[in-house]
């Protein structure tokens, strides 16, 4: 059985000393050995930015795809091959600005695909401009008199969106992001996990001793059912999206996988050699 350690390749991250990043690459590694996964059966899609480095970073197969469009390559992923377990991650410029319709789209269309965002509300890769997770008041070089826009609330976009499973996690709490993670990829349907994953280089706001003073853990909330949506949203709006754990599940929600008609069980892919052989064999 694979150990974390299997699912490490010989590339060396090029993050800075730091970055939140590097705890969701541990973080992946140890939730997919924990829960029984080899290399060979983890399929990483990711976008671009900073964290759209991470299908570089693991052993398995990997995919860079373009920016804001990790989720529609990792669905197409799942649908082709079902055996696959299929992560997407990235930025939160990548998934929540130019991919946010593909986010929200992914969420009520439900193929089991587990979405992991690196949330550092900036954009570091280009060198720390103002994201749609910056709060407003945020100064950067794109906005040096600070953000007119409010921050967007992934969290309660994600349940007004139907979503069957919504956590959130912190870098600094590799326990709980990889707990969040195991069950994020045991989920039978589209899960997403967002991570406060600080940005040590751009944004010196929210850093880690930040969201030490300012998170909520859910756990510590007296009598939270993660089964309850609209105590989900209410608890979201009172913590001003500050919380971090098990927001909300739905395990009676059906993956779009097991719906769709015309689907056999058998992964696409072998649909498709068999397809192609008899269109051969006719020639
Ligand atoms: Fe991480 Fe920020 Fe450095 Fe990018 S610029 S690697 S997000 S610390
Ligand atoms: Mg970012």
């Amino acid at each position: 059985m694979a150990t974390f350690k299997d699912f490490r390749n010989n590339v060396k991250p090029n993050w800075c000393p730091g970055c939140g990043d590097f705890s969701v690459q541990a973080a992946i590694q140890r939730a997919s050995a924990n829960v029984g996964l080899e290399p060979e059966d983890l399929g990483l899609v990711s976008g671009i930015g900073c964290s759209g480095r991470i299908s570089g970073y693991i052993k398995s197969y990997g995919f860079h795809s373009i920016h804001g469009r990790s989720l529609p390559v990792a669905q197409g992923v799942k649908m082709a091959n079902r055996d696959l377990t299929v992560i997407a991650s990235g930025g939160d410029g990548d998934g929540f600005a130019i991919g946010t319709a593909h986010t929200v789209h992914a969420i009520r269309r439900n193929i089991d695909v587990t979405y992991i965002v690196m949330d550092n509300q900036i954009y570091g890769l280009t060198k720390g401009q103002t994201s749609p997770r910056s709060e407003a008041g945020f100064k950067t070089k794109s906005t040096p008199n600070g953000s007119i826009e409010s921050s967007l609330n992934i969290m309660e976009m994600a349940l007004s969106a139907d979503a069957g499973f919504v956590a959130q996690s912190f870098s600094s709490d590799l326990k709980e992001l990889t707990q969040l993670i195991e069950q994020g990829i045991q989920h039978k349907g589209f899960s997403l996990i967002n991570v406060f994953s600080p940005c040590v280089t751009f944004n010196k706001v929210n850093t880690y001793d930040w969201f030490k003073e300012n998170l909520t853990k859910l756990s510590d909330i007296e009598g939270y059912d993660p089964n309850d949506r609209t105590a989900a949203m209410n608890t979201l709006m009172e913590y001003n999206g500050l919380v971090s754990g098990l927001i909300y599940q739905n395990k009676e929600k059906q993956a779009y996988e097991d719906m769709v008609d015309g689907f056999s069980q058998e992964p696409l892919v072998n649909q498709q050699l068999t397809l192609d052989q008899e269109y051969f064999d006719q020639l």
